[in-house]
Order: C-alpha cells, then structure tokens, then sequence
C-alpha cells in the first residue's frame, strides 16, 4: 500500500517538475523571441542613428555647408558666418549639422517614424526635451552609456547620444565644447505597433503552448495514474487470490494432517508427501527420513498370514499400481506391531489427474477395532454360549477342513459322536441349571481328555462331537472309552454321577460328510439301544 503511494507521490512529483521544466522552457523562447523582435526595433533606430551621425559628420567635415534658400527661408542667427553672397541675385545661407539635422527630421517625419535632434541645454529655445529625452540624456551624463530606449505601447523611443568630435569643435569651440562631450542626441520614435502585435502572438502561442503542454502532461499523468490504480487493483485481486490460496493449502495441509488414517500421494513410483499422522505414527519428522529408514513405504509394515497382503505386490512394480489394480478384488490389509500392540490397516487408493499426471492418493485405514469387533462377532457365531466350545457351524467347518487335509496326507480320520444319557431327568428332576453343569462338566472333560490338535464342538442340546485327526479307529475308540469313564467319575453336586454314550467312526477316503456323521450316529444310537453308557464301533 505504502509502496503504491510512493508511485503516486513520484508520479505527481515528475508531472509538476515536467511542467515546471517545460513551462521555463517556453517562457525563455518566449523571451528570447520578444528580445530578438526587440533588437530589430533598436537595430532599424541603430541604423537611423548612424545614417544621421554620419551625416552630420560629412557636414560638420565642411564647417557647415551653404545651401540656396527656400521659401523665404531666413539664416539661422546662432551661427557665424550665416550667408554667402554669390551674386546680385544668388545669396546662400549656411546650414550646420543641427540645422540639417532639424531640417532632414523634418522632411524623414511619416507616419510612424519621427527623429529628432535636442540638447539639455538648446541654443534654439524652442527645441527644449520631452520627457523620455530628458531622462536619456541625463542617463548618457550619469552613465557611460550612449544608446538608450524605451518600448511604449504604441511608440518605441530611441535615442543615441552625440559625442563631440574634432569636426564639432570647428564651431562650438568658442561654446566650451570639448572632444568627447555629450552635448545632446538624436531621438528616434517608431511605431511599435507591429512589435506588440507580434510581442503579443509570442505572449499568446506561449500561453498556448503552455496550456496544451499541460493538457498533453495532465492526460499522461492521468493515464498514469489509472494504469497505476489498474495495477493497484490488479496487484490487490492477486495478492487476495494468492492469500485465498494459501488458507485453501493451509487447510488441505491440516485436513490432510489431521487424517486419523495415514495418507500418502504417489505419482505412481516415489511417494512424494505422507501425512503427519503416519509420519508421527512411525516416529520420523519428515518424509525423507521416513524414505531413507524404509526403501519402500511398506518395509515399515508386516505381511498378514492367511489373508491378502499389500505385502505380496510383484516386484518390478510400484504397490501404489498393484493397489490400484487389486484393490477391487482382493481384501488387501496390512498390520504393524508397535508397542507391543498389534494394529492392522486396510489399503485403499484413488488415482486423480493433476496437470495430465495421474497422481495416487492412498489412504491406510486402521481397521484393527473393526478386524477385533469382526473376529468377536465370527468367534460368537461358531461358539456355544454355555460350554465354550465351538459349535456345529464351526463343526462343519472344521471337519470338511480335516476331511480334505485328510484325502491329501492319507492320514487318517475318525469321529467320536456323544450324547449324554437320560439327560431330560437331570433336567426334570434337579433342574435347568444342574444340566448346565453337566454340560459344562462335560466340555471340561473333553477338553482335558483331548490331545492338542484334536478338535471338539457341542452339536447341540447334550450331544458333542470329536474329531480326531491322524486317528485310527482303534485309537479312537480307545479316547471315546477314556472319556467316558472320565465323565463318569465326575461328581455333579447334586445330580451325583452321569454318564455318556459315545458312536465312533473312522473316515473313508472320499466319502462325503453326510455319510461319515450318520454313521457316527446310527453308532451312536446303538449305544443307546445296548443299554447306554458304552461306546460303539461303526
Ligand atoms: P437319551 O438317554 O435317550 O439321550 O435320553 P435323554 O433324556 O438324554 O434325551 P432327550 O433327547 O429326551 O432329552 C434331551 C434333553 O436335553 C432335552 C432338553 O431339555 C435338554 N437340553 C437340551 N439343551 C440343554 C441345555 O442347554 N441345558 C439344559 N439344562 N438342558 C438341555
Ligand atoms: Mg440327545
Ligand atoms: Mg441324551
């Protein structure tokens, strides 16, 4: 702001002193032409002068000179030697260079020019000094100076003054006159008319030309100043524009820092800006830190077993271009332990096209609540409320998983159907709650009895199911009949003793699970028809 005023203030600055400078410039040629137009007056009176002081001199060199009368003309009485008789009839008078001069400005008076020669002290009275010659000639007595002029405005007067010389002396001698004295002068008056006519246009064209000058700089200075208030404004909408831009990245950088999910751009083969988050979350300050610990992004993070992992991108080619291709199909997830905590992160990126380039903005959500949350509700579905133990869902799983692992190693396989004998009494008879805990007593021993590996869920109600990889039916039937006895030595604390039937089973390679279960359970069923407690083979 302070910066554009001082445009202002040196704009002004300039115009004023371009006036100034142009305004004296005029005013010189002016005068220079008023003085040139002056200097032909003095020079045409110079000249006038001149003619007459030679004159005089050509007269004064013959003492005066002897004319034939005119017009009764009488001899001038002041001079000596005033007439010269030439004959009867022929009597000449003598005519001085004063009376010459007299009678010549006579004869030279026209309009507009007159001449005239007069003293401070005439001989001739009547020839006595009109004001401006008065001051001329006192000035030539008080100064050196021999010319002296006046410009009036109608009238320009001239007078230069007359020195005495040896051809004045001849006669004025006796008068006292000395070489060199200035006895009087000849005044010259010319119309100054056309001078002040063309003083005049000079004075006009200058005003003129002043007035024009200031006109053609004040439209300048104008068209300055707007081209400065322009640039002002436009300075102005750049700077706001500039500002608006910089609170808008302002912004985006805090609303990208302030990302709970750690968010990277890539343009596709280097990573060029990760977020504070993810930056504050590994521990580094800036990303080139970050790029010199871990050659790639991913380094900082673990595969996950049994799941996709970003982890798992082909090599030659950038994750961010895996990510982008895979993402749709495949669950890719990533996890890291800090800290002894373990927290997992789903990958997701969306290409965006800046200045023709594409640009990857990958966002890596912590999924770790969610993955828990799932893995509760999952472990939930497959697990029995009472016992704990998986339940028939789970079951389905797990024995398919077995059949197939089983079909690949050729191991063997065996199931172990149980079902809890005369169980509705428990009920009738103690109650609800002391058949939940035979049911609870039961999964304890099963549980304890079971080698690591082997598996066991509640089928449901008060029946159980064991899966006994790489079992055969021998040994199988040996486990079932260690159960049972087991279960049957646990003391309820109000139903006493109980006890259990048991259907065992062995799988048949390629058989499917409909027919292995049922015969676990027509095995079973045996069992409860030979009188219960015992374990029968099918
Ligand atoms: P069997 O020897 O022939 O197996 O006779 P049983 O009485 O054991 O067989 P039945 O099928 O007639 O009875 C099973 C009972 O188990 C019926 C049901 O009320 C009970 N039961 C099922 N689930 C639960 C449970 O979660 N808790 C309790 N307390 N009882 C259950
Ligand atoms: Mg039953
Ligand atoms: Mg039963």
């Amino acid at each position: 702001m302070i910066k554009n005023l001082y445009k202002h203030i040196i704009l002004y600055i300039v115009f004023a002193l371009s006036v100034f400078a142009l305004y004296t410039l005029i005013d010189v040629f002016s005068k220079k032409n008023l003085e040139f137009q002056k200097e032909i007056l003095v020079t045409q009176a110079q000249t006038h002068f001149n003619n007459q002081v030679n004159t005089r001199k050509w007269n004064a060199s013959y003492g005066g000179v002897y004319v034939k009368p005119q017009n009764d003309q009488k001899p001038n009485p002041y001079l000596k030697d005033n007439i010269l008789k030439v004959d009867e009839n022929l009597t000449l008078i003598k005519i001085n260079p004063a009376w010459m001069t007299r009678q010549l400005s006579e004869l030279s008076n026209v309009e507009g020019f007159h001449f005239r020669i007069t003293s401070l002290n005439p001989i001739n009275p009547n020839n006595t000094t009109s004001p401006f010659e008065k001051k001329a000639l006192e000035y030539f007595e008080a100064t050196k100076m021999r010319e002296y002029y006046e410009f009036g405005d109608t009238v320009f007067n001239y007078m230069g003054a007359l020195e005495t010389t040896q051809d004045c002396l001849y006669c004025h001698r006796q008068q006292g006159y000395k070489l060199g004295d200035i006895r009087g002068g000849i005044s010259l008056s010319l119309e100054s008319s056309k001078y002040n006519a063309v003083a005049d246009r000079i004075k006009r064209n200058a005003l003129m030309l002043k007035f024009f000058v200031l006109i053609f700089l004040l439209s300048i200075t104008l068209l300055i100043h707007k081209q400065l208030k322009d640039n002002e404004k436009l300075e102005f909408k750049v700077a706001s524009r500039t500002k608006e831009i910089e609170s808008t990245k302002e912004l985006l950088q805090k609303i990208l820092d302030s990302e709970l999910s750690f968010l990277v751009l890539c343009d596709g083969t280097e990573v060029k800006y990760v977020n504070k988050t993810m930056l504050d979350f590994f521990g580094f300050e800036t990303l080139s830190e970050l790029k010199n610990r871990y050659s790639s992004i991913l380094d900082a993070f673990e595969a996950l077993e049994g799941e996709h992992s970003l982890n798992d991108c082909i090599e030659g080619e950038h994750w961010t271009k895996y990510l982008h291709r895979e993402q749709s199909t495949k669950e890719l997830k990533l996890m890291i332990t800090k800290d002894g905590v373990t927290r997992y992160f789903k990958p997701h990126v969306k290409d965006i096209l800046l200045d023709n380039k594409t640009v990857y903005v990958i966002i890596f959500d912590d999924i770790t609540n969610v993955l828990k949350q799932i893995h509760k509700l999952e472990h939930e579905a497959s697990t029995d409320a009472l016992t704990k133990l998986p339940n028939r869902a789970k079951f389905n799983d797990v024995l398919l998983k077995e059949m197939a692992l089983s079909d690949e190693s050729a191991a063997p396989l065996s199931l172990i159907f149980i079902d809890i004998d005369y169980f509705k009494r428990v009920n009738d008879n103690y109650g609800h709650d002391e058949g939940d805990n035979v049911l609870i007593g039961l999964s304890e021993t099963l549980l304890s009895t079971l080698r690591q590996g082997d598996f066991v869920a509640r089928w449901g109600g008060e029946e159980f199911i064991v899966v006994l990889h790489s079992t055969k039916l021998e040994q199988a039937v040996f486990i079932a009949e260690k159960i049972r006895v087991k279960f049957e030595k646990n003391h309820f604390p109000i139903s006493a003793k109980q006890t259990i039937s048991c259907g065992v089973t062995e799988y048949i390679h390629g058989e499917n699970k409909d027919t292995l279960l049922k015969r676990a359970d027509e095995a079973l069923y045996e069992a409860k028809e030979e009188g219960r407690n015992r374990v029968v083979v099918k």
